[in-house]
């Protein structure tokens, strides 16, 4: 590991002055900590945040609730209100790591964990998303657990967050603090970005910004939800791919409808065309798999992640089933 300052902040302006170009918010350093460790992110400035009074879950002015950016990810997935009221949100986040780890993990770095392409963890790989210009390991490499949305001649990763896909599905807005000490609202649609010509960032976030809160709207998806996440193990695994699935009904008719997958592209995929599909629909098997089929024929997988297209086909039918039975 090398040299870093640590310093810790009690409010959001010592947080946001301690900020330089090469600077890291320390949440509950359970992504970051293990890649300073791996040579992977050098800053030469830690900023403690875990002191500042981002912790609670508020009502906001849309119905909806606001969560805290430093609630852990278990406070926030057992609070009683958000297993009610978002229980996709929930399930997704109760999917994820350890409890150890949930306990540790706050809901900012959850938004900002880096992928885990394996490439991106050994310097001494080529990797543009580390060091840009330097290649991509992956591309030519084994990439089983790849990208087979979205990607770019530089960088075909995916974002590994199980969180992002349920708020993918839901909808939400980031609040961010800008180093200037005015504020502003990222959609969670933007928030992630693609990887274009500049893998080496994940997110639409600047340099030195804090994450204060997730914004979320009316509760959905009460009734009818369901995350799929698919993975080598049972526990302490990340998805090889995930449907996040969310069905409004009203008279047998699908009303909203909310769908999106993860491990499959650079940020939370969002199912536009499946949900489009389904929105006015009746919930039946034949239609589900429609709405499998029109997404998933856009995919363009590698030599080692072509499983991922038919795995993703038979994850959203079985999503919207889970989703649709569980109350019906
Ligand atoms: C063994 C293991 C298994 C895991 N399995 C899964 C899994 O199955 N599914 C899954 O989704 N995740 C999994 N994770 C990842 C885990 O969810 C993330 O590591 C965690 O959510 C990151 O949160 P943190 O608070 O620890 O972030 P940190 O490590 O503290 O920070 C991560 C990044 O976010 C920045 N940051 C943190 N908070 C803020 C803020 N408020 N504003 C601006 N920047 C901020 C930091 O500077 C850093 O760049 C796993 C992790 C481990 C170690
Ligand atoms: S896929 Fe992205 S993260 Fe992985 S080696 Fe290529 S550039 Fe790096």
């Amino acid at each position: 590991m090398r040299p870093f300052t640590y310093t810790n902040a009690n409010n959001k302006e010592q947080a946001l002055k301690g900020a330089n170009q090469n600077s890291h918010y320390l949440g509950g350093g359970t992504n970051l900590i293990d890649l300073m460790k791996e040579d992977v992110e050098r800053p030469d400035q830690l900023i403690n945040i875990n002191n500042l009074d981002y912790k609670k879950i508020t009502v906001n002015k849309n119905g909806g609730l606001t969560l805290g950016a430093m609630l852990s990810n278990s406070e926030t997935a057992n609070h009683l209100d958000i297993r009610k009221n978002y229980p996709l949100l929930s399930m997704a986040m109760l999917s994820a790591a350890t409890a150890q780890i949930r306990n540790m993990a706050t809901n900012g770095g959850n938004l900002l964990q880096r992928t885990r392409c394996p490439y991106f963890f050994e310097i001494s790989m080529p990797c543009n998303k580390r060091e840009p210009g330097s290649g991509c390991g992956a591309k030519n490499g084994m990439n089983a657990l790849h990208a087979i949305f979205g990607y770019s001649e530089s960088c075909i990763a995916v974002n590994p967050s199980d969180m992002c896909v349920a708020l993918a599905a839901i909808g939400a807005s980031v609040e961010v603090e800008k180093t200037d000490g005015s504020s502003r609202i990222i959609e969670f649609s933007d928030f992630h970005r693609l990887p274009g010509d500049h893998p080496e960032n994940d997110t639409n976030l600047m340099q030195g910004e804090l994450i204060t809160a997730i914004h979320l709207s009316k509760p959905i998806f009460s009734d009818h939800y369901y995350y799929l996440k698919i993975r080598e193990r049972s526990s302490y695994a990340f998805a090889l791919l995930s449907v996040a699935a969310g069905l409004q009904l009203n008279g047998g008719i699908i009303t909203e409808v909310g769908l999106a997958m993860g491990s499959v592209a650079h940020k939370p995929w969002k199912l536009n065309k499946a949900e489009a599909y389904l929105s006015g629909k009746k919930p039946s098997q034949a239609n589900f798999e429609e709405a499998a089929e029109l997404e998933m024929i856009d995919a363009k997988p590698f030599k080692d992640n072509k499983y991922k297209v038919e795995m993703g086909k038979k994850a959203i039918v079985r999503a919207l089933t889970q989703a649709y039975e569980r109350k019906a």
